[in-house]
């Protein structure tokens, strides 16, 4: 049976992951500073509360590994991104050498790197009618946050490892990965559940905010599927970058109106321009994921809220 480590078990996808690969069969390990907020830690076969900027806890962790799904950092939305430059280069930058230092010593067969759509060149994302971002359109590079950058620093760590220690090297550019289980307050959320979470506690007849004029675009890739492309790319011989992403781009005032639609409320939409929108459009060009694992996520973005919204809502409002 394959030993794997999943790094950052604790966090959204690490968690959703950490079960998925048990039932697939694997042995799982998993590692994360904190335990998982909405699941047990019994669900892997062991679980290390560990600081993964620390190299004796990562030798630790990768001890008889044969795969590493490395998606521990120091993340959050929008709001927490583009506000914290230096504790997210320097504590993901830290993870991330540890790792992959950790992995050649201990003779790893295969690390999978979880890389961003951040790491596009903002240029290439100034309007929200954007041309979708192939891989190929990370250079020249010129991410617009700090968080980028470190993403980029590190896909090329492990290719570097990949070149001078024969490490077996996947990575993969996940695009706004939303679903059930995930934070939905506290200043780390994403959109998608911020505005679950905005709608759900809100009265009807009530209000809501979304940042900017709302504009904006986006796509967003709903968990299952975003587990689904990891598995296969890590067990595909596929080394070079992959995007793992939906390509259906979405204003923020239409998502809004998705979730509203959703709850069935009557609620109203105000604009706050004080907060951080990021680039004005992203999406993702699937063409080289088509072609390379001849799959890419394709489950429609209103069925992925209904779910997420429907799990929310449930925190929020436990009586129903
Ligand atoms: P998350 O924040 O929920 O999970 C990251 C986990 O890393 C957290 O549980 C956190 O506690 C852990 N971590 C942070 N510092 C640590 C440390 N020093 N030691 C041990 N663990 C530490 O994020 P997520 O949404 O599950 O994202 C997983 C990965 O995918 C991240 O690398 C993220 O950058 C990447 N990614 C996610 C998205 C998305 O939309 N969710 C998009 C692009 C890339």
């Amino acid at each position: 049976m394959e030993k794997v480590l999943v790094c950052g078990a604790g966090g959204f996808i690490g968690h959703h992951l950490m079960r998925y690969l048990k039932e697939k069969g694997y042995w799982v390990r998993g590692a994360d500073i904190k335990l998982p907020e909405f699941s047990s830690p019994d669900e892997a076969d062991e679980f290390l509360q560990i600081d993964l900027r620390d190299m004796e806890n990562c030798l630790k962790a990768t001890e008889g590994i044969d795969k590493v799904y490395q998606l521990a950092a120091d993340m959050g939305g929008m709001q927490y991104i583009a506000n914290t430059h230096a504790d997210v280069m320097r504590n993901s930058g830290l993870i991330n050498l540890n790792i992959a230092e950790a992995c050649k010593v201990n003779k790893v067969k295969r690390v999978f790197f979880s890389s961003s759509a951040c790491v596009y060149p903002e240029e290439r994302q100034l309007t929200p009618e954007v041309v979708p971002l192939k891989e190929s359109d990370a250079y020249p590079a010129n991410p617009d946050t700090a968080y980028g950058w470190e993403k980029l620093f590190s896909e090329n760590l492990y290719y570097a490892y990949a070149q001078d220690h024969g490490l077996d090297v996947r990575v993969a550019r996940y695009h706004n990965v939303f679903g059930p289980e995930g934070t939905y307050e506290g200043g780390k959320e994403k959109a998608p559940a911020n505005m679950c979470q905005q709608v759900a506690a809100a009265p009807d007849g009530g209000s809501m905010w979304i940042v900017n004029d709302g504009k904006q675009t986006r796509s967003f890739c709903y968990i299952d599927e975003c587990l689904e492309a990891s598995y296969r790319l890590m067990e595909s011989d596929i080394t070079e970058p992959l995007n793992i992403g939906s390509d259906e781009l979405i204003s923020m005032e239409d998502m809004a109106q998705m979730v509203i639609g959703i709850s069935g409320k009557k609620i109203s939409i105000e604009n706050d321009m004080t907060k951080a929108q990021g680039v004005r459009g992203r999406n993702s060009d699937n063409t080289l994921i088509k072609e390379k694992l001849g799959w890419a996520p394709s489950q429609k973005l209103e069925d992925g809220m209904k779910l997420t919204y429907a799990w929310i809502n449930k925190q929020i409002n436990p009586a129903g």
